[in-house]
């Protein structure tokens, strides 16, 4: 085991990876150097999602894995952190079978981490603090970014639609919105470091609330980030349909700098479903959105969640679902088969779908999604495009990896002096799920 050294594994969404460059600030801070084999780190730090069941099984996975290491160094800590702590059934099997697990605690108090660390190491003993609630976002937290040319910030948590699927408002709690002070000077200080690109982060960032007689909502926030030297792109994520306004949908005509791709989850084309899902809107007017969107903004790529097998989900309906996304012609879609989730409303429902019959529509599903999604990237090709450098490509470590306006993974041969930098790249070959391309010299 090396000393002095920590290891962050992150589960889940970006709000969680945001999340944890807080927590290896905080270790930074404390004077740990960042150690890449969790099994050789002294202090592991597990940050959870519950949104789906394969969420809780790969955190069982991985916890189990560091039993060895913690028995064999009395010195090292296991800390178990994110949304599935904020349920209370996690927290009984915890006590009961993982003894290794040193430090608990939730969502809401990630801005205790250097005290709870520091109890936890002087009294070698378990910890448990986890909070119901809170109606507070904690400020001033330090960040070791992924990233220095893109970076997430947060502008609000929690939520308050209660989706009769999702976990979400039970772990992340009510909605609650960052000031918008914190939000441009954290944005600023981005700018100033080099940043190019920000991901503004939410569970539903539309329902942002800022101050009264200042900046009061989200679009009027995006306008303000807009002004600021250095940010060539901004994006947001994730929008609910119920609140996405006109004067948001104007942004996308007025802003210099927003990128015109929009997630805009619809979950299901039935509304059958739609209301069984307690989504507050209908097919009509979710296809109404998506017009006003593309009549303000045509060149938008829109992508989506869809969820496959909800309890009660006909024939008809999936067939409703296959249909809007044949009108809407999604970008991209992430598509999710409906799974049980132990403290949600429909967890408990009866007319549950059989796995067979999930696993049938899912697979026509993506059918027609991959037929959209090959098709849509074809308009790319021989096309000179705005790509931002990101790094080596994953599949080729002699090919650079980038992304465009509208997130489309784009590969080319050049000299990693170039990640970081947004550089015209002239697209070759145009794939389903990425593009190729050579860089254009001036
Ligand atoms: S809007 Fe619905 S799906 Fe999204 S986080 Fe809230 S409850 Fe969950």
């Amino acid at each position: 085991m090396k000393y002095k050294t920590y290891h962050v594994v992150t589960f889940g969404c970006q709000m969680n990876e945001r999340d944890s460059e807080t927590l290896a600030g905080f270790m930074e801070e404390l004077g740990y150097s960042y150690e890449p084999d969790k099994i050789v780190a002294q202090v592991v730090i597990l940050n959870t999602c519950s949104v789906r069941e394969n969420a809780d099984k790969k955190f069982f996975g991985v916890l189990g894995q560091l039993k060895h290491s913690h028995e064999e160094n009395r010195e090292k800590l296991v800390i178990v952190c994110g949304c599935m702590m904020q349920q209370q059934h996690i927290i009984d099997t915890l006590k009961q079978k993982y003894p290794w697990v040193d430090l608990v605690f939730g969502t809401h108090n990630i801005g205790d981490f250097p005290k709870l660390f520091k109890n936890v190491s002087e009294m070698h003993e378990r910890i448990i603090d986890v909070w119901e609630n809170s109606d507070t976002i904690a400020e001033g937290l330090p960040a070791k970014r992924m990233y220095d040319f893109k970076a997430y910030v947060n502008i609000m948590q929690g939520c308050n639609n209660f989706c009769a699927y999702c976990i979400v408002p039970y772990t992340r709690g009510r909605e609650r919105s960052r000031k918008p002070a914190e939000i441009l000077k954290e944005i600023n200080c981005l700018a100033q470091s080099g940043c190019k690109e920000i991901t503004l982060l939410g569970q539903n960032v539309n329902s942002y609330k800022g101050e009264e007689g200042g900046i009061e909502n989200f679009a009027q926030l995006l306008r303000e980030i807009d002004k600021i030297d250095g940010i060539e792109r901004i994006r947001f994520m994730t929008s609910h349909p119920k609140d996405l306004s006109d004067e948001l949908i104007d942004c996308f005509k007025d802003l210099k700098h927003l990128c015109h791709c929009f997630h805009l989850p619809v979950q299901s084309g039935s509304n059958a479903v739609l209301k069984a899902m307690n989504r507050h809107y209908d097919r009509e007017q979710y296809l109404g959105r998506v017009a006003k969107l593309k009549e303000v903004c045509p060149d938008i790529a829109i992508t989506t969640d869809i969820i496959v097998g909800f309890p009660g989900e006909t024939e008809e309906d999936f067939k409703d679902t296959l249909d809007l996304v044949k009108q809407v012609r999604y970008d991209s879609a992430f598509t999710f088969l409906y799974s049980i989730r132990e403290g949600t409303p429909a967890a408990s429902w009866t007319n549950q779908i059989p796995e067979e019959i999930k696993h049938e529509r899912f697979n026509r599903l993506i059918e027609v999604i991959h037929e959209i999604q090959e098709e849509e990237m074809k308009q790319f090709q021989d096309k000179i495009i705005p790509v931002l450098i990101e790094g080596t490509s994953k599949t080729d470590k002699s090919m650079l990896t980038g992304r465009t306006e509208s997130l489309k993974t784009v590969d080319l041969p050049g000299d990693t002096s170039l990640v970081g930098k947004i550089v015209p790249v002239k697209i070759v070959k145009a794939q389903t799920f990425s593009l190729y391309g050579e860089l254009v010299n001036d």
